[in-house]
């Protein structure tokens, strides 16, 4: 196996939401004098690892979202904020400037987040391509693992409190600390507002990272993060893994752009279950208030994989 390596800097796309904020000091604040965003630079995939052809025949629900189904997000998101507070007002004013050619390259922007949505998936699927899954319990299969630590969660109201980037470097030291060899890792941090049936705890935010893993077993993933990640009555399965059967809706399910409040109960068996709703606007506000200060590239993880040009590379 592969020596471990430690993960190259950061990926920039630059300049996003930032960029409007040197227009409005240099009173450049019209959308035709905006420099382009990441947006507009990020290429489309090839046919053969675009999302949005390869999924094209999939039932409705699983197929990737259509330009008109997040225009009509974007405004419904916009007519939301703008019922909202001064920061939620801004974040609007931003959403609603989103345009062909200059786009806003917000981290909140439903139209910015599914042009990100398929150049990501179309590196993801390059990246699984030159990977054999195979079916068992090795370190050949891919799998899909969600890691949630409770020291992420927030209180309703305090999502700002949370540093997404320190999240991210978190894992990775925990990760390095370990010692856990993998060919690749590659993934995003998702959000929800969770909420418990049964009123065992307060509702509140909860992080959690969302990677996709190559070269590593189940048991390697689980020994090196279990000390780090505990389980209680909100989250009773801190560490989730599965085999990757479907790459494509793996790889866009890694970087979601829909949020949902997640609702805890006990099933039949008395087994502890969760059942996806929509936010409540006051939760959709503080969320896209939040996402907005963030850059998509801001949410991944990625480990022994680049970023050359618009390519992820494995090295
Ligand atoms: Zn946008």
């Amino acid at each position: 196996m592969a020596k471990m390596r430690i993960t190259p800097a950061r990926i920039s796309l630059s300049p996003g939401p930032k960029a409007d904020k040197d227009n409005l000091k240099t009173g450049c604040t019209s959308a035709t004098q905006r420099p382009p965003s990441w947006a507009d630079r990020l290429p489309l995939p090839p046919v053969q690892h675009d999302v949005a052809w390869l999924t094209k025949h999939w039932k409705p629900k699983e197929r990737f979202e259509t330009a008109d189904q997040v225009r009509e997000r974007r405004d419904k998101l916009v007519r939301l904020l703008e019922n909202g507070e001064n920061a939620a007002r801004r974040v609007a004013k931003r959403l609603k400037r989103c345009k062909p050619q200059r786009r806003c390259g917000s981290g909140a922007c439903p139209i910015c987040g599914r042009r990100f949505r398929r150049w990501w998936v179309g590196e993801v699927l390059k990246l699984l391509s030159f990977t054999e899954i195979t079916d068992g319990d090795n370190d050949a299969v891919v799998l899909s693992v969600t890691l949630v630590n409770r020291d992420h969660r927030r209180q309703a109201g305090q999502l700002h409190t949370l540093d997404l980037r320190k999240l991210i470097d978190q894992y990775r030291t925990q990760i390095k600390r370990a010692g856990l060899n993998v060919r690749f890792m590659v993934g995003a941090v998702d959000i929800s507002f969770n909420i418990d049936g049964l009123k065992r705890w307060e509702p509140h935010w909860s992080p959690h990272l969302y990677l996709l893993v190559n070269g590593a077993t189940s048991k390697a993933i689980r020994e090196a993060l279990e000390r780090h990640l505990i389980a209680d009555d909100a989250v009773p399965r801190p560490i989730r893994m599965r085999t990757v059967k479907n790459g494509v809706k793996a790889a866009s399910y890694a970087w979601k752009s829909a949020f949902f409040q997640r609702n805890s109960f006990l099933d039949g068996l008395g087994r502890p279950n969760t059942w996806p709703y929509p936010m409540k606007p006051t939760q959709v506000r503080e969320l896209m208030i939040y996402l907005d200060r963030y850059q998509p590239t801001d949410r991944l993880f990625l480990r022994n994989v680049r970023r050359h040009g618009w390519n992820l590379v494995p090295f």
